[in-house]
């Protein structure tokens, strides 16, 4: 009650103290540039909410973070100096990860009020909310423990506590936390020097942390606690056993409510479950982690889709190539993966005396291939093709399901170009990854276009400041002339050059980073590559790197979640299923699936004595699409009954008028 009433009383009085200091404290200003370039001038020690404030209130209202010179601080910390500046809010993933961590401290707050002499080590944001993790003690947490807990960091949330920051020294740190008898946060600041030191306080719980935090509890407004699991102090087998409380947290209970129902409609779409359940991939130990062994139904999308690359590719004036899957460590020191990317490669197999890398990129083949015959102008632009198999070594904490494997088939290709080439070349490209849109059905996509970063030549990036500002402003103007919206990102582009990355979107909301469009000024050159120009003169092409469909691996994994395993006809593993009533029907129906394989469409019966009900209900849920069922009526009439899944009865047709109508439907690779 006290606070609501001397709110307003203390802003009045910062207006009033403003209006008073402004004037008199004329030079002492601060330069602040906003995110479009605009620079406003404020009184110096101004903070971030002051900033939102004098552009709208209900912006002001919004702010979690802000990000002042690049880093994420708090908005109610002083700002002492010019600073490049950006308000962050829920849409901002610093926003959202200060959100999430303030959370965490909440939660922590929570769980000392209910387990008194609780330790903590440390609680930060993860993708979908945050964790932290405790030592109990002698208690032990369960499913309704959470409950409780939920419903007091809700009553805590009410209460609208600032989270206070205030820089301490080392002594009173540890001091603070000696007393408390928390051990974690003391090994915490062993690490840590004097004057880099804070602690942030809400209510009643003081915690050991650099920041930042939201304003105050209040602003969350919806708590789910989710998960309870063990986990090693410092990840560090040997350690102890602590308790990991997993929660998310929002700005409302209606984004929770519907972040639950995307989560239980996530769960019915895992990829690896489907996988599974649908016999598309296996995985064994005996032939080891991440290495994805494709199964009969699995195949056929392999190889529907690369029909599709194939057609399109062809198209598209490429021309198709096949290289092995190692080469000597030679090739590798060319191509700079060694030393610097040993780590992501297979450790290599020795003979006569050779090493011999098991290939983690196609790009080094694919250059020998250019340089194997003398190119002049006129062979240019150059574009191989190639679904390559690479191996990468993914440490096997990373590894998941088909997102992140050991072996993967990428759908590759190189083009090697003039720089007049390069406008048009690099378009198409773009091009084939619009089409591959459309035909996948996928609306969400966003385009990176990822830049180097001066400061990280010779270091990150290959050492040529002229060709890094010509080759960006080269893609930019492709991006910019084909109406493609895409957004700039500093410090993420390869070594050798500016690229494209694009990430798509599930139809529930998840995302994929899927391939990367790449030009590469620089490999050329360490490989040698020419061509001779119309004057005669040498040069060194270009290269564009491509992967519009990425790896098998992870596009079907994308797949399989993007369609809820219902694939399109075109590229379901059985395309229908006939389904005699009873034995007595067999004959014909063997009829029928010889005429529509004479079609090449994948069709199999179900010969088994079991009820139709049965033999329909096990076909929908192997998420076949057409069901073809056959029964006295049918086979007088010369006909087949079609269910279609998802949608139920179709009528009868002739065996023909179906066959027309799946033809077509597979031709035009209908969704
Ligand atoms: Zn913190
Ligand atoms: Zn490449």
């Amino acid at each position: 009650m006290c606070k609501l009433v001397l709110k307003p009383f203390l802003n009045l009085f910062c207006v009033a103290i403003d209006l008073l200091i402004l004037p008199l404290f004329m030079n002492e200003n601060i330069n602040i540039t906003l995110p479009d370039g605009a620079v406003r001038q404020y009184t110096k020690g101004a903070t971030a909410l002051d900033i939102a404030k004098s552009i709208s209130e209900g912006l002001a209202r919004k702010v979690l973070a802000a990000e002042i010179n690049g880093q994420v601080w708090d908005v109610t910390r002083p700002i002492n100096g010019d600073a490049s500046f950006k308000l962050l809010t829920w849409d901002d993933n610093g926003g959202k990860n200060t959100f999430w961590h303030s959370s965490a401290h909440l939660m922590a707050e929570a769980i000392e009020s209910m387990f008194p002499g609780v330790k903590f080590w440390v609680g930060p944001p993860v993708d979908n909310g945050f964790y932290y993790d405790v030592d109990l003690g002698d208690n032990t947490i369960n499913e309704e423990d959470l409950r409780k807990l939920e419903v007091k960091m809700a009553e805590l949330a009410k209460q609208n506590n600032n989270y206070i920051r205030k820089e301490i020294s080392k002594t009173d740190a540890v001091n603070y936390f000696s007393e408390k008898g928390d051990e974690y946060k003391l090994d915490l600041l062993q690490g840590l020097q004097d004057g880099e030191i804070t602690i942030y306080t809400q209510g009643g719980f003081t915690d050991l942390c650099r920041g930042p935090h939201i304003p105050a509890t209040g602003f969350i407004k919806a708590i789910k606690l989710t998960n309870i699991a063990g986990a090693y102090w410092k990840g560090d087998e040997k350690n102890k056993q602590l308790t990991r409380i997993y929660g998310v947290t929002f700005p409302s209970q209606k984004q929770l409510d519907e972040y639950l129902v995307l989560l239980e409609e996530a769960k019915k779409r895992d990829h690896r479950k489907l996988g599974k359940e649908l016999g598309i991939y296996t995985m064994d130990d005996d032939v080891g982690q991440g290495l994805i062994m494709w199964m009969p139904k699995g195949t056929v999308i392999i190889e529907e889709l690369e029909k599709l690359a194939k057609e399109t590719e062809n198209d598209g004036g490429y021309k198709r190539v096949v290289t092995p899957h190692i080469a000597k460590e030679s090739m590798y020191l060319t191509s700079g993966h060694l030393p610097y990317y040993a780590d992501s490669m297979y450790p290599p197999m020795e003979m006569d005396g050779e090493k011999y890398y098991l290939k983690s990129m196609n790009c080094p083949h694919h250059h020998k291939i250019y340089a194997a015959e003398p190119k002049s102008y006129r062979d240019l632009p150059y574009r191989i093709a190639e679904y390559g198999t690479v191996y990468r070594y993914e440490q096997s904490g990373e590894l998941f399901g088909l997102m992140r494997v050991r072996c993967l088939h990428m759908n590759d290709a190189h083009i090697y170009c003039t720089k007049e080439q390069f406008n048009e070349e690099f378009r198409a490209v773009n091009d084939m990854y619009l089409k591959y849109f459309k035909i996948f059905g996928i609306d969400k996509y966003v385009m990176r276009l990822s830049l180097h970063s001066p400061d990280k030549l010779g270091i990150k990036y290959v050492n040529d400041p002229e060709l890094w500002i010509e080759t960006e402003a080269m893609v930019r103007q492709v991006m910019t002339e084909a109406n493609i919206p895409f957004v700039e990102v500093q410090d993420e582009a390869a070594f050798y050059g500016p690229k494209i990355d694009v990430q798509i979107y599930s139809v529930i909301g998840r995302e994929f980073t899927l391939a990367t469009n790449q030009v590469d000024f620089s490999q050329g050159r360490s490989f040698k590559l020419h061509y001779t120009t119309q004057d005669n003169s040498i040069e060194t092409p270009l290269i564009i790197h491509r992967a519009p469909l990425g790896t098998h691996e992870r596009f079907i994994g994308f797949l399989l979640e993007h369609y809820a395993g219902k694939l399109p006809v075109w590229l379901a593993p059985v395309q229908a299923k006939i389904l005699p009533i009873s034995d007595k029907f067999t004959a014909y129906a063997k009829d029928v699936l010889q005429q529509l394989k004479k079609w090449d469409i994948r069709v199999e019966i179900d010969d088994r004595s079991e009820k139709i009900g049965r033999k329909i209900r096990d076909t929908e849920l192997m998420k076949v699409p057409y069901m073809l069922v056959i029964g006295e009526k049918e086979v007088t009439e010369n006909k087949v009954a079609i269910r279609r899944q998802g949608k139920g009865d179709l009528g009868t047709k002739s065996v023909d008028e179906f066959l027309k109508e799946i033809v077509e439907e597979v031709k035009e690779r209908r969704e």
